[in-house]
């Protein structure tokens, strides 16, 4: 019989019933440290008495409403991105994937509307993931994403991560709308993009036109030890995606801009039924107001430099099954010599949860407000997980 769940996940035999904080309960009763957190989802672990309350309270009051009306909710939290970001003005989506289709959109009527309706095209990068939809797919132009699924959406330029200066500059050709990056890359193995990369992009933008499209749906919120990752290099996108960690569980996300590169975005141009719902949006704010706290984020940094200490002290030990630690932030990948998802299986069993990623990386990816005994006792698990692989690593 076909799988009443249509059989795209592969999932692990793994159900949880209850959360709090970096901690997950299954229906059989084990208990699991998360450092997985919902693929970065869970910004501030579950249960957040915050989060919680934000969610209960909205729901009290009113849960939908159409954006044929002003949702008080969604102004409230627009006002607040735009008031500690570089975006002018902000439109709520329900997911990574949506906010990839109007940062898409918005980059070509831009140069419509400028009288430049040829450029249409988007410069990606290998390794790059912007979500689901044909539009993201496209962009990310991997085999793996895109096979089957033709027609490809046209006018998506695809360069290697991180493409090197000449090839660069001669990819922005008068038909590049915009160049669309992830700061660090989640999906393709946790590989941040080099800080002068990104100010040279930024450069290369300004000096052709393009429009920088930065996606932060992984990265985004805090998960560096900045509210947004690009910050790190002291430059700003024309157009941001975020989602994940913004909505701390609840579906949401949305896509900043400048007013000029939203300029072309005018009544009746785009919108979604369910984009900004009160829910999202007053849970949205409540993350907001704890993650953009510059107190909350030292903490971030600080236990971040933490678990990178012991990150690099377990790939010292163990040599066979680790190669390096990579990333930045809370956003750290394990590089493996064994088979990641042999890593990840060992985890499980030794109760902690973390995610495969490309080039045969873990990710670790807990929640921004985990504490340090957490960090020491997800470190022990890894390196308990790692002792019942030893001898299969490519060094032994
Ligand atoms: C997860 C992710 C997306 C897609 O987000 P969805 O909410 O799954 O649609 C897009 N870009 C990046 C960088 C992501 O990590």
């Amino acid at each position: 019989m076909f799988p009443s769940v249509l059989p795209t996940y592969n999932r692990a035999p793994l159900e949880f019933e209850r959360g709090e904080g970096t901690w997950l309960t299954a229906t059989d009763g084990r208990c699991f440290l998360d450092f997985g957190a919902g693929i970065g989802v869970n910004a501030l672990g579950h249960a957040h008495p915050a989060l919680v309350e934000a969610l209960t309270a909205q729901a009290g009051r009113v849960w939908h409403l159409s954006n044929l009306y002003r949702i008080p909710e969604q102004q409230a939290l627009a006002d607040a991105l735009v008031e500690r970001t570089f975006a002018d003005t902000a439109f709520f989506t329900n997911s990574g994937t949506e906010s990839c289709e109007l940062a898409v959109k918005m980059a070509r009527k831009y140069w419509y509307d400028k009288g430049q309706p040829e450029r249409v095209n988007i410069v990606t990068f290998a390794g790059a993931f912007h979500g689901r939809s044909s539009a993201a797919i496209a962009a990310a132009g991997s085999e793996k994403m895109t096979k089957g699924f033709g027609p490809l959406l046209p006018g998506f330029v695809h360069l290697p991560f991180p493409a090197h200066g000449a090839e660069l500059e001669a990819a922005i050709d008068g038909k590049v709308a915009a160049i669309m990056v992830e700061p660090v890359q989640g999906e393709g193995g946790i590989r941040p993009l080099p800080e002068p990369c990104l100010k040279g992009l930024r450069d290369l933008c300004d000096r052709t036109g393009a429009l920088l499209i930065l996606d932060e749906v992984q990265c985004g919120m805090g998960r560096t030890g900045r509210l947004f990752a690009h910050e790190w290099a002291g430059i700003a996108p024309d157009i941001m995606m975020i989602a994940k960690g913004i909505g701390g569980g609840f579906p949401l996300g949305a896509v900043l801009a400048t007013a000029e590169a939203a300029s072309g975005m005018t009544v009746g141009t785009h919108g979604s039924t369910y984009g900004g719902n009160p829910l999202a949006c007053a849970v949205g704010k409540a993350v907001l107001e704890i993650v953009g706290e510059p107190a909350f984020l030292d903490e971030v940094n600080r236990k971040a430099g933490l678990m990178r200490q012991k990150l690099e002290g377990l790939v010292a030990s163990h040599p066979d099954i680790f190669e390096l630690v990579r990333g930045t932030g809370l956003m750290l990948g394990l590089k493996c010599r064994v088979p990641n998802g042999d890593l990840v299986q060992a985890g499980y069993d030794q109760g902690l949860l973390t995610v495969g990623a490309a080039d045969n990386v873990v990710r670790l990816l807990p929640p921004l407000n985990v504490t340090e005994d957490e960090i020491a006792e997800a470190v022990a698990r890894l390196d308990a997980a790692a002792g019942t692989l030893a001898g299969r690593g490519a060094g032994a």
